[in-house]
């Protein structure tokens, strides 16, 4: 079953002239691995049904969610008006999904098994 789940964004922050990072809340019991989406809205009259994916992009050990969205004008879509939103508003975020999963630095591991080996 896919939940709706209301989250309240706590701190907006500009990141460039087009990109935004959102923190919001985190609900009881959500879990995602690096690499998961979910899709949001916007809690507000004729948004709550437009459905957009995004990833999170913090960890699920940490007590809020995070999205860094980037902002389209040109779509007059849902990232044009999230980009207008202020702490307090609301959020609509549902199950997690996504098959890509961060392994870690697998090359990194590689070369220094490598050097380890030619030291
Ligand atoms: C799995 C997944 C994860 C994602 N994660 C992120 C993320 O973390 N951060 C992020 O910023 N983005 C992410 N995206 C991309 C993000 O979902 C899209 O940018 C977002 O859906 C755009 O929504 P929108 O409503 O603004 O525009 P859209 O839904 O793309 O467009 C709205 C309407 O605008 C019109 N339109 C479309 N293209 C154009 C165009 N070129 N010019 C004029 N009009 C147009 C169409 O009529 C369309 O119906 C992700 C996408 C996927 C699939």
């Amino acid at each position: 079953m896919n939940m709706k789940r209301k989250v309240k964004i706590l701190k907006i922050d500009e990141l460039t002239h087009d990109v935004k990072r959102f923190i919001v809340e985190k609900p009881e019991n959500y879990k995602f691995t690096h690499g998961q989406a979910t899709y949001v809205s916007i809690n507000k009259p004729t948004w709550k049904y437009e459905e957009r994916p995004f990833t999170f992009t913090c960890l699920d050990s940490e007590s809020h969610l995070e999205f860094i969205i980037k902002k389209y004008p040109r779509h007059r879509g849902v990232t044009e008006k999230l980009h207008t939103l202020s702490v307090g508003d609301e959020l609509i975020i549902r199950n997690v999904f996504g098959a890509i999963k961060y392994k870690g630095n697998r090359k990194r591991h590689l070369y220094q098994r490598r050097a380890r080996r030619n030291v």
